[in-house]
């Protein structure tokens, strides 16, 4: 299959983060050709008009299958919030789990996500939804101590089972998750460390969310959360801690040692009132930070662009600096920090010769990002662009959405809604 992109404006991300007009030539999931004029091919698809193309967007972190959950736990704190979300997982089923996941995927590629982390139990069920509705995923099973979950069987021993099972297929990467200091023993965190190395995938954690985790954690003698998995030999490359709202300066600093990675989460972190993470002091320690929707009972949107501009303004007004986070780095973070933490940096996250072709076109003349030229596309992308600007979403050389519509969303949407339906009693409406 060969798609051309023709006549478009290239917003590349590649090292000298180049733009121009030109044309880009996908072929058998590749990206074959980038040219700053036109390319000679015979294609099957040609996209053409006043179009931008930009890799498509990363999204470090979510809890997908809790699409159907939205509004379930709002304006509560983060304690009374999982133990909502705990009593609800323990009733949900491989139907309403695939249901979820599906309509939070299909939001995703709606903002122009072609690339998820996601973290859970019944990531099988997950991995279902994501091959059928062909994105990207990077999907890790949830751990934690056995006396706290609803899982059945052991968490670890499920989070290797699904990555045995799992590797080698086109579009998911099986890696593990554990929840969070609260719930998980030195053994546990070690234990999901050793299977990330074991087979080569990502490993990544809450850490540090909320001031009463990190207090908590100290009255047991043990230091604080981030000091205390750097004690036990936690801490490598391939992780990807999550949230980081109390970290020390020697904590960031330990992270940027270790070759750690962040997902920030703005949204979810002001919606729950969790705190503030130091992103700007982590970029300037070296590490490499993305964004993160987390799910959508939490947040309640998957949408990552609008995630990028929350954690633009949130520093800017945090620290009294409009320097911090430019919307160059916005991008940035959306885009090949992601890749980097994914240690996907030669596959995704730019648009050059020899990547997977992973897109997404946005509409330049919809409302919301004209007038828009090279000068100020990628301000336009982060600040203003919004949902209904994006026309197509390319992931590994297929149309995921075209003209703004996902294939099939109104049976998508449908299996949502009779999902919900199960959970009688929670929602206050419907
Ligand atoms: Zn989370």
């Amino acid at each position: 299959m060969k798609i051309l992109l023709k006549d478009v404006l290239v917003v590349t991300q590649n090292q000298s983060r180049e733009i121009f007009h030109g044309s880009v030539l996908i072929e058998d999931g590749f990206i074959r050709e980038v040219s700053e004029g036109s390319i000679d091919a015979n294609p099957e698809t040609v996209i053409s008009g006043k179009y931008a193309v930009l890799p498509g967007f990363i999204n470090l972190h979510t809890h997908v299958a809790m699409s159907i959950f939205k509004g379930m736990g709002d304006d509560v704190p983060l304690d009374k919030f999982l133990e909502i979300t705990f009593t609800l997982d323990a009733r949900r089923d491989a139907e309403d789990i695939h249901a979820g996941a599906m309509l939070g995927i299909a939001e995703m590629l709606h903002s122009g996500i072609t690339t998820f982390v996601d973290f859970y139990y019944s990531e099988d069920v997950i991995a279902r939804a994501a091959e059928k509705a062909g994105i990207r995923s990077v999907l890790c099973w949830c751990t934690l101590d056995e006396e706290f979950t609803t899982q059945r069987g052991k968490p670890l021993q499920n989070a290797e089972t699904f990555i045995r099972e799992h590797r080698g297929k086109p579009l998911i990467i099986p890696g593990v998750a554990v929840q969070g200091v609260y719930v998980a023993s030195d053994e546990t965190w070690l234990k999901a460390r050793e299977i990330a190395e074991k087979y080569g995938t990502v490993c990544t954690y809450h850490l540090a969310e909320t001031k009463k985790e990190v207090y908590e954690f100290a009255k047991t003698g043990r230091g604080r959360p981030c000091e205390h998995l750097e004690k036990i030999g936690f801490l490598s490359q391939n992780q990807i801690a999550v949230h980081c709202c109390y970290l020390l300066r020697k904590e960031i600093k330990a992270l940027a040692k270790n070759g750690v990675s962040v997902a920030h989460c703005p949204a979810s972190n002001m919606k729950l009132a969790s705190g503030v993470a130091p992103v700007s002091a982590m970029v300037e320690e070296g590490i490499n930070t993305g964004i993160g929707t987390d799910s959508n009972a939490s947040n309640n949107t998957l949408d990552i662009v609008r995630e990028a501009r929350i954690a633009g303004l949130l520093q800017k007004v945090m620290f009294g600096n409009p320097a911090l986070l430019p919307a160059q780095t916005l991008l940035d973070m959306i885009t090949v920090n992601g890749a980097a933490a994914l240690g996907m940096k030669n596959k995704i996250g730019s648009i050059e010769t020899g990547k997977r072709a992973d897109l997404v076109v946005f509409n330049l003349e919809h409302p919301s990002l004209a007038p828009a030229d090279r000068g100020n596309i990628v301000p336009g992308i982060v600040y203003s662009a919004s949902q209904g600007a994006v026309e197509y979403v390319i992931v590994d050389g297929e149309i995921r959405v075209e003209h703004g519509r996902v294939n099939g969303e109104e049976k998508i949407v449908e299996a949502a809604e009779n999902a919900r339906r199960k959970f009688p009693g929670v929602f206050k409406s419907g």
